[in-house]
């Protein structure tokens, strides 16, 4: 090497150094976050390249999501002064798909095989029951995938399976039909997700010339996040990575034991501690300046985590002098539309004070609890952006459920009536959709109106025929409960009674429980209006506020998405006894969930470089019901020395009375002393229409002026919000 420190190195403390400059052997950077882990990962590739000691597509490097992968190449691409081309960088999926196409003919597929998303995934696995002959109402589905995964996700492919590890399932059928689809999945040309790994690990496996190959090839292996790797994965890892000469096994990966999240797809820790006997001769670097957070954000996060007992322990301290900072914040609230309030003003004072949007986040533990803070910014028109997911309103299952509910209360919506009609599914075939279309356009009918015809016709056969009488019967029920019941009631009618719900009651995919959440927070915002129709328009208006606007925005996101991730000021709102930590963790025997919650809570607070704003909400409305909530054992947990509660609430783990407490953030008294919402969103009805130029408020977007009036839409710039197109009725004039 130069003389000279090239510059990349000289911004490196002493350990990082190390860390980057040790090349020959394996190596294992342990640390706690914020440390720079992934800035030696970069500048390590960065020295690697700069020191002619690989060519940029001899590195492996694998990243835990794409979005790092890019982050990694422009950091590579800035210190080389030129941009890396040719890089073998990406997620384990992304890098396997590669190898994949490179030797598909090895496992019976052809270069150009299909990855199948979710849709084509059941698509394709219904036909293969069906030919199977696997009787899935006896046996569902999704339990099935679910075992199938865990062997993929081990590294077994139907071969390596043990009789003894197939006895969960199907009077030990599982084994069985694991290798036929496989077998089936091959003939289509297509692969699963999981296959990605399983068949690159495989043929690596099984191959020696084409491991060979791929030793010769890769000098260096970089991983990233590595307390995350599953099975397979460091299978994966191990095979490229022990090179025939025990010198040349450059592999360098690091990882936190303390932010292992991921236990739940696969992920085992154990694979950290599995390094050093893979390895003999490892070196293990600590980095222990966190140069990422404020010293009373880390030592909140510190005393939190040492409560976790399976822990392989580190120091962890500032990397700066005089950087105390704010104290981490803990606010008490009302319910969670105050607590959207109060994030909502602190980000629109922040803005005020020239903070960069982009740099703030607000790290949920659930996806569901996005839906309230979406609706705050975009009432106050603060732009911003859900990452790793869809906005609320945008997810499937919610469209799905408003899709029932437009049908039911406007039977000419063809969309919605088409979306639902066969989901789940009720064994409408192809034909009879179709024929139910073509009925409507000659009839030039609603399709709803078509689907009756249908049911007294004899042209499609007796099953589906009974099934769609059935749904048509469950929409005038319905409506009549609606008018009865009145909106939240009914809803939770439609969504039961038509199947939908259970649909995702049998799903044992990972996503599932987070729908069922979701569509329980859909009933809860429901209960802010007075009727169906009133929700439905809200909605619209909510999806009409479109992306627009430019620049920086705000990141809504979960904490497993923020992994990795850093904001000058994060928000970490819920912070209660079933939802954080999660119920699901809560109801484990043993503490490994809750420890896992722990863990989740020490990644939240270090995303934080400057503040961080923990709240509570003390009460929640469950189907219109208020039920009071306890806060979050981990608030109890935080050293006092590093925490300042703002907004007390007298009895914080008494059920909460509605005249105590103070909401020190908020400028308003408690929540219910307010008239309900939809009282107050119940304003008298307008005489006379708007005119142009006229200033006005409206209910979501508040001020405004008209620039332009269409029937019963108003063009209104507001003055917040930007400008929008907005239906009369929820605007009156200033
Ligand atoms: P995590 O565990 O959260 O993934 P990490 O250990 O990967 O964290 P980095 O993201 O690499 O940490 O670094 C955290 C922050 O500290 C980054 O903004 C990085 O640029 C900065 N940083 C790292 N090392 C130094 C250093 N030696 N001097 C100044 N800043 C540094
Ligand atoms: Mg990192």
């Amino acid at each position: 090497s130069s003389l000279v420190t090239p510059d990349y190195l000289a911004r490196l403390n002493p350990e990082q150094r190390a860390a980057v400059e040790t090349l020959d052997g394996p190596l294992l950077v342990l640390a706690g976050a914020g440390t720079g882990k992934t800035r030696v990962l970069t500048t390590r590739f960065a020295h690697i390249l700069m020191e002619g000691r690989a060519r940029p597509w001899q590195v492996l490097a694998v990243t835990f999501t794409n979005k790092a992968a890019r982050e990694m190449r422009e950091r590579v691409a800035a210190i080389l002064g030129q941009p890396a081309e040719g890089l073998w960088l990406g997620t384990f999926h992304a890098l396997c798909a590669r190898m994949l196409r490179r030797h598909a003919e090895l496992v019976g597929l052809k270069s150009d095989f299909t990855i199948l998303d979710t849709d084509d995934q059941n698509r394709v696995l219904k036909q293969i029951t069906q030919d199977a002959g696997l009787d899935t109402k006896r046996w569902p589905l999704p339990g099935l995938m679910a075992i199938i995964q865990r062997w993929k996700d081990r590294g077994l492919t139907p071969e390596r399976v043990t009789p003894a590890e197939d006895t969960d399932f199907a009077n030990n059928r599982a084994l069985e039909f694991y290798a036929y689809y496989q077998a089936r999945l091959r003939q289509l040309n297509v692969v699963d997700f999981g296959d990605l790994l399983l068949l690159v690990t495989e043929i690596l496996r099984t191959h020696p010339d084409v491991l060979a190959q791929y030793h010769r090839m890769f000098r260096y292996i970089l991983v990233d996040e590595y307390q995350d790797t599953n099975l397979v994965q460091y299978l994966w890892l191990r095979l490229l990575a022990q090179r025939e000469d025990p010198a040349e096994r450059n592999i360098c990966c690091v990882g936190d034991d303390d932010q292992s999240i991921y236990s739940w797809r696969g992920a085992e820790i154990e694979n950290i501690l599995r390094f050093e006997k893979d390895f003999p001769g490892a070196k293990i670097v600590r980095l222990e300046s966190n140069y990422r957070s404020t010293s009373h954000i880390l030592g909140a996060a510190s005393g939190l985590i040492a409560r976790n007992e399976g822990r392989l322990g580190k120091t962890l301290r500032p990397g700066r002098e005089n950087n105390a900072g704010a104290k981490v914040q803990v606010a008490s609230l009302w319910d969670s539309e105050e607590e959207a309030r109060m994030v909502g003003e602190r980000i629109e004072q922040a803005r005020r004070d020239g903070q960069d949007l982009s740099e703030v986040a607000i790290l949920v533990r659930a996806g569901f609890q996005t839906r309230s803070f979406e609706e705050r910014l975009i009432t106050i028109g603060i732009p911003y952006r859900v990452v790793g997911g869809a906005k609320f309103y945008e997810r499937a299952e919610i469209r799905d459920a408003m899709a029932y509910f437009r049908a039911t209360v406007q039977p000419a919506d063809d969309l919605a009536f088409e979306r639902i009609v066969n989901l789940p599914k009720r064994g409408l075939g192809d034909t009879a959709i179709r024929e139910m279309q073509r009925l409507a356009r000659e009839r030039e009918v609603p399709l709803s109106i078509a689907a009756s015809l249908l049911c007294e016709s004899d042209a499609i056969r007796p099953r589906p025929r009974a099934a769609l009488r059935e749904l048509l019967e469950g929409f005038s029920r319905w409506r009549a409960t609606l008018e009865s019941e009145g909106h939240i009631v009914g809803a939770s009618a439609i969504l039961d009674e038509s199947g939908y719900t259970e649909m995702w009651k049998q799903d044992k995919s990972p996503e599932a429980p987070g729908r069922l959440e979701n569509l329980k927070e859909l009933l809860r915002a429901m209960g802010d209006f007075p009727t169906m129709q009133a929700f439905l328009e809200h909605v619209a208006l909510v999806m009409e506020n479109d992306e627009r606007a430019e620049g920086a925005r705000v990141s809504l996101m979960t904490l497993h998405a923020a992994k990795g991730l850093e904001f000058e000021m994060v928000f970490l709102p819920g912070w209660e006894e079933g939802l954080f930590p999660h119920q699901r963790a809560l109801d484990e025997s043993g503490n490994k969930g809750l420890e896992e919650e722990r863990r989740l809570a020490y990644v939240g607070i270090t995303r934080a470089k400057q503040v961080a704003v923990i709240s509570h909400a003390a009460n929640r409305r469950i189907y219109g019901n208020w039920t009071s909530s306890i806060p979050s054992r981990f608030l109890d947990e935080l050293p006092a020395d590093h925490v300042e509660r703002v907004g007390e609430r007298q009895s914080a783990r008494a059920p909460a009375s509605v005249f105590s407490g103070q909401f020190g953030l908020s400028t308003r008294p408690a929540r219910l002393v307010e008239a309900p919402a939809w009282e107050v969103q119940q304003r008298p009805a307008r005489t006379g229409g708007m005119a142009v130029g006229q200033r006005v408020f409206h209910q979501k977007f508040g001020y405004g002026r008209v620039t332009a009036v269409d029937d019963d839409k108003l063009d209104i710039a507001f003055e917040k919000a930007g400008p929008k197109r907005v239906l009369d009725r929820f605007v009156e004039p200033a």
